[in-house]
């Protein structure tokens, strides 16, 4: 079923606590734990609890639980003290994504430059 938890996902370990992550923030419906390689100073991922397998998806399945994701970017980086961000959502294998649980990155602490790699 949509959203359910998914036994081989990383992710759904990490919000079940059976991996260990540096969680900064957590709400009823998402967490935000530190990214293992972090790719600018401040690096935080931001998922929902629920399991879909991208942003894509997310937002046409569960639009609220996608606002709560973009929401606590923001309460991320007033949390971080960044003035400026970056949110990124790889999307598909050909964008980067190698974790197939919705996720935000919230990258910032260093200039950012356009267009990414
Ligand atoms: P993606 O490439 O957009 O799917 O992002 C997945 C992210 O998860 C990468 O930036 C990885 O460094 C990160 N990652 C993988 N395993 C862990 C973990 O166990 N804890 C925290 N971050 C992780």
């Amino acid at each position: 079923m949509a959203g359910e938890p998914q036994d081989d996902c990383l992710f759904c370990k990490i919000v079940a606590g059976s991996i260990p992550a540096t969680i900064v923030r957590e709400t009823e419906t998402t967490v935000a734990f530190r990214d293992i390689n972090p790719q600018a100073p401040t690096h935080i991922l931001v998922i929902p609890k629920a399991h879909y397998k991208n942003a894509a998806v997310l937002g046409a399945e569960a639009p609220q639980l996608a606002a709560d994701v973009l929401a606590e970017t923001q309460a991320v980086a007033d949390e971080e003290k960044l003035e400026s961000y970056r949110i990124v959502f790889n999307t598909g294998s050909g964008a980067g994504q190698t974790v197939w649980h919705a996720h935000a990155h919230v990258l910032g602490g260093r200039g950012m430059e356009w267009p990414p790699g």
